[in-house]
């Protein structure tokens, strides 16, 4: 057992999850969590098999409340929400907010997936980005630099998911300084925000990416700027709470990371708590 023990980013079947809530805390609990966050993806307009139900967001704030209850003492359990840029759900509804961009509104008002169908990103390159998947990733990086600068989340959930469908698509070169340079021009640009960057390890656990989000590079810049980060799991289903973990660790510690961030065991001290990665 590595030395995270918690998660800050969890699904369940209030989304697109497939553990029911309850049995996620008793899970996290088995396994020695001191904290957990419940964040499904926050109710919105379009894509409703995906977020809670907008009628739902009451029920899922009372159960994660009365989930808190019972774990107190034991495990610190939050109330947090995903919450995407279109999202129509208030953040201030919760005790915390992770901000992601999953979509790319098109001119006629309908949405694209960019981590969804790799065949209809394609086709939002073509019709949109004049078949330039360099200027879709710019797209991108804008999106979530100003949607965070704006709303001051807590944390940057998977920072990097243009790279979802890049392994598919081949739409550019990661490696090249082009790509680079706009990535790290966006992170740049967030980090007088204090948010904290997510390293994410649901692609692991899910077995579609071969390491977390965000790419190294940023992970090391991140860290030259003084920056913190939060290892999360961003898991739909109990059995992977803490998949990826021992991959984030050693890649945190490779680049001379000697703490991370995570929910604070004992929330009367605040919200958040270092712990040592070593
Ligand atoms: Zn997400
Ligand atoms: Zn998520």
């Amino acid at each position: 057992m590595g030395k995270i023990l918690s998660s800050a980013h969890v699904h369940t079947t209030f989304c697109d999850g497939k553990t029911p809530a309850g049995e996620m805390a008793s899970k996290a609990y088995e396994m020695g969590f001191v904290s957990l966050g419940f964040t499904s993806h926050a109710a919105q307009t379009f894509d409703p098999g995906y977020c809670i139900e907008p009628l739902r967001e009451k029920d899922y704030i009372k159960e994660i409340l009365d989930i808190k209850n019972e774990y107190k003492g034991r495990m610190a359990v939050y109330l947090g929400i995903e919450r995407d840029l279109y999202s129509c759900s208030d953040p201030s509804d919760y005790e915390y907010f992770i901000a992601s961009v999953h979509y790319f509104e098109k001119p006629d008002g309908t949405y694209v997936g960019i981590d969804a169908d790799s065949l209809e990103l394609q086709k939002y390159v073509n019709e949109y980005c004049g078949g330039d998947g360099l200027e879709m990733a710019k797209r991108y990086f804008s999106l979530v630099r100003d949607y965070v600068i704006e709303t001051k989340p807590a944390i940057i959930g998977h920072f990097d998911l243009v790279r979802y469908n890049n392994t598919k698509l081949k739409l550019y070169d990661e490696d090249s300084a082009i790509y680079r340079n706009m990535a790290l021009e966006s992170l740049r640009a967030m980090a007088e925000t204090n948010a904290l960057l997510e390293v994410n390890t649901g692609g692991i656990g899910r077995g579609y990416m071969t390491s977390p989000y965000p790419a190294v590079f940023l992970l090391k810049e991140w860290k030259a700027w003084g920056g913190e980060v939060i290892v999360n799991s961003d898991c739909h289903n109990a059995s992977l709470l803490d998949a990826g973990y021992k991959q984030a660790e050693e890649i945190l510690l490779s680049l001379g990371y000697d703490h991370a961030v995570r929910l604070s065991s004992d929330p009367e001290k605040g919200m958040w708590e270092r712990f040592c990665l070593k």
